[in-house]
């Protein structure tokens, strides 16, 4: 997409400092990191959530995040992946991709994590809603 800012890093056209790149994806620093060596890795074609993507580009791209992820455990304590698909997720730039956060004790970082309580029917409800709406 034209205006997509990280298709535009994909393409090279933004600079950014990459940590990994193979054919279908890229792995850069984000440029407002939770923690130092914050990595997004995203798909070099265009697909604005994890539920667009093809499966051979979905591949690529876990398998290079797993890839980034081992480094990343090498010089951390921890890492968190993390993966938001819409702005009410949290996503901000409308490019699918992945975060990876290194971590550390004490780093402060924090998730925030509501705990709601939901019935047996509704929870029987919401079983059968995901499975109806599986596809291939
Ligand atoms: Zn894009």
């Amino acid at each position: 997409m034209a205006d997509c800012i990280f298709c535009k890093i994909a393409k090279k056209e933004i600079p950014s400092d990459i940590v990994y790149e193979d054919k279908y994806t890229l792995g850069f620093l984000d440029i407002k990191p939770v923690s130092l060596g914050h990595t997004l890795v995203i798909p070099k074609t265009h697909a604005e959530t994890l539920d667009k993507l093809n499966e051979n580009t979905l591949g690529s791209l876990i398998a290079a995040v797993q890839k980034i992820s081992k480094a990343i455990n090498k010089i951390s304590e921890g890492y968190n992946v993390i993966q938001n698909n819409k702005e009410v997720a949290g996503q901000v730039v409308h490019h699918a991709h992945f975060h990876i956060v290194p971590r550390k004790s004490g780093d402060g970082i924090h998730w925030e994590r509501p705990n709601p309580k939901f019935s047996e029917k509704q929870l029987r409800e919401i079983v059968d809603k995901i499975k109806q709406n599986l596809t291939n």
